[in-house]
């Protein structure tokens, strides 16, 4: 289901930590909204008059809002198809893929939805880079991307890397090929 051009820009976008989500929301044709909404909800995506559109919720903290809108941005790319007749509202959700489905979607889609939206928030090449600069820090790895430490620490597990272990390797000099290109 997934359309290579789109998947394209996806690429291209997501080059350089930090990812502009809301830019990429917006070369990929979607609308994006933030505004009020309730205390339990994070976000929504709709398709309105021939337009999909991402709402999500103004109060919620700056990483939340960048997650949930990588989130719906997921659900356009993987399952826009589905969400023709209704819209689908995500209420409070654990970026570890915790499964919060609301109609039309199950929690598979929730799962891949979260997947996806870690990947592209938080590619791995960019993690594997980056894990150096921020000096195998947690927080400030994950205050590079701009996204919660949680996130970061459930994408890292995903992607096999311990920090402490990495930060042991390079002390006593065995740094992985896999983390010796330059950028
Ligand atoms: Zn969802």
């Amino acid at each position: 289901m997934v359309n290579e051009s789109e998947m394209a820009i996806v690429q291209e976008r997501i080059k350089d930590a930090p990812v502009n989500i809301v830019e990429l929301i917006g070369d990929l044709g979607v609308a994006y909204v933030e505004e009020p909404m309730d205390a339990d909800s994070s976000g929504r995506i709709d398709y309105i008059d021939g337009e999909y559109r991402i709402t999500v919720n103004s109060d919620q903290s700056r990483q939340r809002k960048k997650f949930t809108a990588a989130h719906e941005l997921s659900h356009y790319l993987l399952h826009r198809h589905m969400l023709h007749r209704r819209g689908h509202l995500d209420r409070l959700f654990s970026s570890g893929g915790q499964a919060n489905p609301s109609s039309p979607l199950s929690p598979k889609h929730e799962v891949e939805a979260n997947k996806l939206a870690a990947s592209i928030l938080m590619p791995r090449e960019a993690v594997k880079d980056l894990m150096v600069w921020a000096n195998y820090n947690l927080h400030d790895l994950a205050d590079r991307f701009g996204v919660s430490p949680a996130a970061m620490e459930i994408r890292l597990k995903v992607l096999g890397i311990d920090l402490e272990q990495e930060a042991a390797k390079e002390k006593s000099g065995h740094v992985g090929i896999a983390y010796q290109f330059d950028r």
